[in-house]
């Protein structure tokens, strides 16, 4: 694969379609610079403001849009809540689809195969693989990305963060609790 994509891109950049020092800026801006401490800051704003929570749930490309997180791979998004009745995973099915504005480029195991499949088979199993035990009467939702509509979870907020700022919260949102593969930290416990 990495020498297609490297004899692809050489193929267009000799034929003058790209840029290299573009595509250099584009990779270095979601390698560096937008990533998933954007969604934390989503997530930490909508678990202080209950207005904010309500407008993100309900129009997330726009509440996402207002902390100045919008672009490619993600013009349409939904949020959708944890809530102790049910957890909600995110996976695309066919390829590796992901929210770039607000949480950067994917992981690895995002795109393989083993959890593009295990994910809508044996969610449990793929949380247990992440080290996740919920609750057995907590039901999982899976959501497969397309093209069009890519997911953010909003994790639960953690017991004991009353009072905490912004920016307090926006530490305990890790990629994987945005994701469904993970919770968000308990306060104290180490990334
Ligand atoms: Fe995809």
């Amino acid at each position: 694969m990495d020498v297609r994509v490297r004899a692809l891109q050489t193929l267009l950049v000799q034929k003058g379609y790209i840029e290299p020092a573009a595509l250099d800026r584009i990779i270095e801006l979601y390698e560096k610079e937008v990533g998933p401490h954007n969604g934390a800051r989503v997530v930490a704003r909508a678990w202080d403001d209950p207005a904010y929570r309500d407008w993100l749930l309900k129009d997330g490309t726009a509440a996402i849009a207002d902390m100045g997180y919008s672009g490619r791979q993600g013009e349409h998004m939904v949020v959708v809540p944890n809530t102790p009745e049910q957890h909600n995973l995110v996976v695309c099915t066919l390829c590796s689809c992901y929210p770039w504005p607000v949480l950067g480029l994917p992981p690895v195991w995002y795109k393989s195969a083993p959890y593009r499949s295990k994910a809508v088979i044996d969610p449990r199993g793929v949380l247990a693989d992440f080290g996740v035990t919920l609750p057995p009467d907590q039901r999982i939702r899976v959501w497969d990305s397309t093209a069009e509509v890519r997911y953010l979870v909003l994790p639960l907020r953690p017991a004991g963060t009353d009072g905490w700022s912004r920016e307090q919260l926006a530490e305990l949102v890790t990629r994987d609790s945005m994701i469904g593969t993970g919770l968000a930290r308990a306060p104290g416990v180490q990334a």
